[in-house]
């Protein structure tokens, strides 16, 4: 990969996506990506391009490139586009030791396993600049989680968001609802897990196939409408799946809320009137989930 050149960001008005993070986040961000592949069996997530394999840029590249671009734009953080950034300790090493000997000083943000972390590399990681960490669950439930193939237990990915909290690091996650055999139960150990681990930040959504991954080989004979090719997305795919797909609207309100208030609750400014209305909104989604589970 170290043959390969660098992406051509002259050919885009870089500025313009500058502007939209820092509008939309508060700082701007950059994109540099030091690795190809992924050697996991999620089976939601499409390694098309890439494969399952894995190749990485030398940490020297990776590092000078940081400079370069340190050169070239004003920006305040790297977004590393890698699947997972700690999949190799060794590389991680090289890559911290390169930081410290080119003299960078970059905060970025990456996204990696619970598996491949530990409080060493969270260590190497924090010293090499990042600032926040990204750790995949996708759900609270380990059913779901075996279901996925993620090969990963819920234990393992909680204790490692509040291992990074704990040293300093800003954490996220990611969750989707509506994967195929996941219940209302599990759905509420998504909360619970939510709750437990406490990340800063989490995105919400509900599972859908991409073609070419084992779950849309798995549920492409339940799609339940035919969708145009050429002016739909695997987004809009939906297939036959435990409740109805406006079940999965309100479970994500209720994650929403439910997760909210217990932040909300544990915050020393909290205010009683947003108190009430996250739980009211919990528990108004709450309602419309029973409703979907009995009439439709
Ligand atoms: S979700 Fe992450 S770990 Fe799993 S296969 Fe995809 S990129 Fe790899």
């Amino acid at each position: 990969m170290d043959s390969l050149p660098l992406p051509n960001r002259k050919k885009i008005q870089l500025q313009n996506y500058f502007n939209a993070w820092k509008e939309r986040h508060g700082a701007s961000a950059i994109s540099v990506s030091t690795m190809r592949g992924c050697p996991y069996t999620c089976k939601w997530c499409s390694r098309a391009v890439y494969g399952q394999s894995y190749r990485r840029r030398s940490p020297a590249k990776v590092v000078a490139e940081m400079k370069e671009l340190q050169l070239q734009y004003t920006f305040d953080t790297i977004w590393f586009v890698d699947d997972v950034f700690s999949i190799s300790h060794k590389w991680l090493e090289e890559f911290r030791n390169e930081i410290v000997k080119q003299g960078v000083q970059v905060l970025y943000e990456c996204i990696t396993r619970a598996d491949r972390l530990n409080e060493e590399v969270i260590g190497l990681l924090k010293e090499s600049g990042c600032f926040r960490v990204w750790i995949g669950a996708e759900s609270g439930s380990q059913k779901i989680i075996d279901a996925m193939d993620r090969r990963v237990t819920v234990e393992q990915v909680r204790g490692m968001i509040q291992m990074a909290k704990s040293k300093g690091l800003q954490t996220g996650t990611f969750i989707m609802v509506g994967y195929p055999g996941e219940t209302e139960a599990d759905i509420e150990e998504t909360i619970k897990h939510l709750k437990l681990s406490d990340p800063d930040l989490y995105t919400i959504t509900v599972a859908y196939p991409i073609k070419g991954t084992p779950l849309y080989e798995e549920t492409e004979s339940s799609f339940l409408h035919a969708l145009p090719w050429e002016s739909s997305t695997d987004r809009q795919i939906d297939f036959q799946r435990t409740y109805s797909r406006r079940y999965y609207d309100y479970a994500i309100r209720r994650v929403y809320n439910e997760v909210a208030y217990f932040k909300e609750r544990k915050s020393s400014k909290s205010a009683i009137l947003s108190l009430t209305k996250f739980k009211l909104k919990s528990f108004l989604a709450k309602g419309g989930m029973l409703w979907e589970r009995s009439f439709h």
